[in-house]
């Protein structure tokens, strides 16, 4: 059966919403990307699980978060892209010093969740424009911090719809990256924190909040760091000493403000971006022998 059937019978059982060959472009922060052949918003668990068991095998899935950190490609995405919605943004208080969050909760909402609750160790969220999913998936982090030290346990649907928890020793947490499997969809969350006095907790977002707003751009059309600090190095300096600050195909640039951060000025495609991202990554290693590693994931397929 192809995917349009399977969806027209899936449909009758399910209230989220199933949209066929939706826009993806306003589900990235770069604002590009061609359509989805369907984008599925579950309205609870229970449907997301329903809707997996239903569905071939083998159609490609994919979870979105904020789009914060995904350039989707001018073709689309050649599947089922899944959106997390409402009654997965829930944040709740496990005890004194354990707080469980919903996947698409938003970085910034679990820290101040944190801080309501005298709770230190997530300060740095408030720095992070992704949701609570993409942040596990990446191991997000910034200024010495990161998910793998305040995760307790990851509880996560797998593609049969069957659910389990996971926890944190098992799990390998990398630099903006971890070794979930690719097919599990990220449910909610546990973290623990330290009590701490709300004074001093505000005092640290506000001077992270600070300086990340005095050294990288904000309210352009990115997705945050393009390539990966290689070990003893940073990759804006990489990309800055090969003659790369100022380059740009059509709309894509650099951003004048952090050499990493690659911005749709308004009118790029994703091609410009990926062309970008190649002419960069050439240009360092020829200056460097240094190869760059993508942060940004890219997905979908080319136009
Ligand atoms: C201005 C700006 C500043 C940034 N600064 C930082 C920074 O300081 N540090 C940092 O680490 N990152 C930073 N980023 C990058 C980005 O915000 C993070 O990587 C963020 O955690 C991505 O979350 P997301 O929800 O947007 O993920 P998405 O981009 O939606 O997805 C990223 C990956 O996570 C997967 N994913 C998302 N949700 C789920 C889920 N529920 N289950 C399974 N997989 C899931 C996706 O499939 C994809 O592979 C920045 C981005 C911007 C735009």
């Amino acid at each position: 059966m192809n995917l349009t059937s399977q969806i027209e019978n899936i449909k009758n059982k399910i209230s989220g919403k199933i949209i066929l060959n939706e826009d993806l472009s306003k589900l990235s922060w770069f604002n590009l990307g061609g359509p989805a052949k369907v984008l599925f918003k579950p309205k609870n668990l229970n449907e997301l699980s329903l809707f997996l068991k239903e569905i071939n095998k083998n159609e490609k899935i994919k979870v979105l978060g904020a789009g914060s950190n995904t350039l989707i490609r001018d073709g689309g995405f050649e599947g089922i892209i899944i959106k997390l919605g409402k009654s997965f943004n829930h944040l709740s208080l496990f005890d004194q010093d354990t707080l469980i969050a919903g996947a698409s909760v938003l970085d910034k909402n679990l820290s101040s969740f944190a801080l309501e609750n005298s709770l230190s160790g997530f300060e740095f969220l408030s720095c992070i424009p992704g949701t609570v999913g993409g942040a596990i998936r990446m191991n997000s982090g910034c200024y010495g911090e990161d998910i793998s030290k305040i995760i307790i346990s990851v509880q996560v649907m797998d593609l049969d719809g069957k659910m389990r928890v996971i926890y944190s020793p098992d799990i390998k947490f990398s630099y903006r990256n971890c070794n979930l499997d690719e097919n599990l969809i990220f449910i909610s969350a546990t973290f623990k924190g330290k009590k701490n006095k709300k004074i001093n907790i505000k005092k640290k977002i506000n001077t992270l909040v600070k300086q990340k707003n005095e050294t990288q751009p904000s309210r352009i059309k990115t997705c945050g760091s393009t390539f990966k600090n290689p070990e003893n190095y940073k990759a804006w300096k990489l990309i800055k000493d090969s003659g790369c600050a100022g380059m740009k195909i059509g709309d894509a640039y650099i951003s004048e403000k952090h050499c990493n951060f690659f911005v749709n000025k308004g009118k790029a495609n994703s091609k410009d971006l990926e062309t970008l991202i190649k002419k960069v990554r050439n240009k360092v290693f020829e200056k460097t022998k240094i190869n760059l590693e993508l942060e940004l994931q890219i997905i979908g397929k080319e136009k």
